[in-house]
């Protein structure tokens, strides 16, 4: 019997990054605590994070493999020696058939990142296709091309300090008293501390963040880019722009200065539905106030412009100079708990190891050497939608799925229904037994979760944390790095060989992190300075730390340059583009769609937890009065909800902190818990040509009673 003690983690829910403290006899998780010594929360949890403990961590859980030989039969518990090897079989006769590019990954950014470093290699160096795709595109890949398009690289430049620091807090697209609570928690606290501090929150539904803005844009759906423009717009014509900031460290802005000449208050307004003096007051507050942060989210990049609003929002900032300097600065909040660390590794169809890009001959030859390959190949990988359509089009014929709900997650899903029944194989390596996507998984791999691993994860302000496994996964559960690991020995075994060494020689994880923190020497990200042994001593540490370094940097592009071919950051002259899908008399709404504060995506987790339904007990779909009214629908009734793709039931409440014409449903509910389907049964896969995230906020949609 072991005494209780206590284990350093993190939250396994939001990019926060919260860590926590778990309380353990060594079988089970009797309770959980902030982290104090934890410089993301400070010892804080919100109410999903505080109640850690009491999710259902045995009953519902996968426990063994499970097997099934032909289509229309149940799966059958096997070893997990028979799992791997009829897996790598099956892999090794489709890529021997078809080629390498028959067969796909699509992983997550739940995933730590040793697992996703196991998994990229072996896609990208192993079977040499760079069909791996990651639920990260769903999340912060508008982000991704966004910083890369404007700062040179894929890195946040802020901390969350800064939150503290800024006079002008400007939120866009992003909701983070139910998204991010515990550093919505400091932005109340910096309200408080310095009433005079602006918040501008620019967001069509009046949400709790809201709330506490001293301004709020109601913008009507996807108009950022006019609202963006029309600011920098003000900001020129007041003479609020930094000219020798502008003149030093950029380049691009007499041609973004053309293009926004039209957009003045008055033609933006008119674009985003709200009045002129509001654009000209949030104008007024970010270009006066010495130091403004944004902060932004989902809003801007589940679209299909979402590269363009994230450059637009980042003009602001580089027009002002307000960036490199403390409370100043254009601040992604990432979605997942590891998107950052999937970045960081390449572990997407169009990135490489230590944020190389795959389009860059030179990248691939670094990791080629890096991992003793012939070569990695250029074939661009399919990303996320485009991986599903594959499948559905015969192109991919297996596909290996980690810790992820694709069923339910992607836009679309009655075509993901199609792509995964249509596939010839699929893999589903989860720790859940029954998801939306479990139900099509020819092979169910059990895995390890929250305060089972261990490894290291990468939080929104680059923060990373080292992670103690606290208890036993349940049966015969493994893992994912080492599932993936045990997988591509075999598969390695049965391909023609593209190394020069043995490509897995993994016993731990400490071994994957060693050989990725190697693989960022020399980059923007670089770590090589850090080791688990180091962040146990000292704890979480900010990227980059290279060797020698003796602490992380809070700030980046403090001396103005910039990771550009020039060290300069450029301004992108987008413009403004309305939603992808438009309303129109047969689909009069805007559908929102979004994410509710007490649960987290497909509820596999949340859903287990009573009191995490105190704050809404059901799926309901949100609207204002005067549109359920016209639907001859009242609060409480049930509505059918259809769009061009799909429909669903769903009970309607009214509320007038919704626009007219405009309609909130949150993203969790499934068609495990509601007649139907999901949120995802509306949307639409329509793609931002740059960054491949489809547009999963808006479609157009109707209401009608059931
Ligand atoms: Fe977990 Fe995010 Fe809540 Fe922190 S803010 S406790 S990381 S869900």
């Amino acid at each position: 019997m072991v005494q209780p003690h206590i284990v350093k983690s993190t939250c396994c829910y939001c990019g926060t990054g919260c860590g926590v403290l778990i309380h353990t006899d060594g079988q089970q998780v009797l309770r959980v605590e902030g982290d104090p010594a934890h410089p993301a929360n400070l010892g804080r949890l919100c109410t999903k994070g505080a109640t850690l403990h009491l999710t259902d961590m045995r009953t519902g859980r996968a426990h063994y493999p499970e097997l099934r030989q032909q289509r229309n039969a149940s799966r059958q518990r096997v070893t997990w020696d028979a799992a791997l090897d009829h897996a790598a079989q099956r892999f090794a006769a489709i890529i021997a058939e078809h080629g390498p590019d028959a067969v796909a990954f699509y992983i997550s950014g739940q995933l730590l990142t040793e697992d996703y470093y196991v998994f990229n290699k072996l896609a990208k160096g192993l079977i040499g296709t760079n069909n791996i795709d990651t639920n990260s595109r769903l999340c912060m890949s508008s982000t991704v091309a966004g910083y890369k398009a404007t700062l040179g690289a894929d890195a946040p430049p802020c901390s969350y300090e800064d939150l503290a620091l800024a006079d002008c807090l400007f939120i866009a697209g992003a909701n983070p008293a139910y998204a991010h609570p515990v550093l919505f928690r400091r932005i109340e606290d910096a309200k408080t501390a310095r009433p005079d501090m602006k918040i501008i929150v620019a967001d069509p539904r009046r949400t709790d963040s809201a709330e506490l803005a001293d301004l709020h844009l109601p913008i009507l759906p996807g108009t950022d880019v006019a609202l963006f423009h029309a600011m920098l717009n003000v900001l020129v014509w007041e003479g609020w722009i930094d000219e020798a900031y502008i003149a030093a460290h950029t380049e691009g802005f007499a041609e973004l200065k053309r293009r926004i000449r039209e957009y003045t208050p008055r033609f933006a307004a008119d674009i985003c539905g709200i009045k002129p003096e509001q654009i000209l007051q949030a104008a007024e507050w970010f270009g006066r106030s010495p130091r403004a942060l944004s902060l932004w989210c989902m809003g801007l990049n589940q679209s299909a412009r979402g590269t363009d609003k994230n450059a637009a929002l980042i003009h602001l900032h580089l027009a002002t100079g307000k960036l490199g300097k403390p409370g100043c600065g254009p601040f992604s909040l990432t979605g997942q708990p590891n998107a950052m660390g999937g970045r960081e590794v390449g572990g997407m169809a169009n990135l490489l190891s230590g944020h190389r890009d795959l389009a860059n001959p030179a990248h691939r030859a670094e990791v080629a050497a890096l991992w003793q390959v012939s070569e990695v190949p250029s074939q661009p990988g399919k990303t996320a939608v485009e991986m599903f359509e594959a499948l559905e089009a015969g192109q991919i014929k297996a596909v290996w799925i980690a810790c992820t709900n694709p069923a339910h997650s992607l836009p679309d899903t009655a075509q993901v229904a199609r792509a995964l029944q249509q596939a010839e194989f699929v893999v589903v390596q989860e720790a859940y037994a029954h998801t939306d996507t479990t139900a099509y998984a020819d092979l169910l791999l059990p895995a390890s979760s929250w305060a089972e691993k261990t490894g290291t994860v990468t939080n929104s302000e680059r923060r990373i944390t080292r992670l103690h496994a606290a208890v036993p996964a349940p049966g015969e559960a493994r893992h994912d790095w080492q599932m993936a690991v045990d997988f591509a020995r075999r598969l390695e075994a049965l391909l023609p060989p593209r190394a020069a060494v043995p490509l897995f020689p993994y016993a731990t994880p400490e071994a994957v992190f060693d050989e990725h923190k190697r693989s960022t020497a020399g980059r923007d990200l670089d770590i090589s300075g850090l080791s688990y042994a180091l962040l146990d001593s000292q704890g979480p540490q900010q990227w980059p730390y290279p060797t020698g370094a003796r602490t992380g940097q809070a700030r980046l592009y403090a001396d103005g340059r910039f990771p550009t071919t020039s060290g300069r950051a450029r301004f992108v002259a987008v413009d403004y583009h309305p939603v992808a899908e438009k309303t129109d008399a047969r689909y009069p709404l805007h559908l929102n769609t979004g994410r509710l504060r007490d649960q987290w995506h497909g509820m596999s987790r949340t859903g287990t937890v009573a009191q995490l339904y105190n704050q809404v007990e059901e799926p309901l779909l949100t609207a204002h009065p005067d549109d359920l009214t016209q639907a001859k629908l009242a609060s409480g009734d049930l509505a059918r909800v259809r769009s061009r793709r799909g429909e669903l039931l769903i009970r309607v409440e009214a509320s007038t902190r919704q626009r007219r014409g405009e309609v909130f449903l949150p993203m969790h509910w499934s068609g495990r818990f509601m007649a139907g389907q999901g949120s995802n049964a509306l949307t639409l896969p329509k793609l931002d040509p740059q960054s491949r995230q489809p547009e999963l906020k808006h479609a157009a949609i109707k209401l009608e009673r059931a």
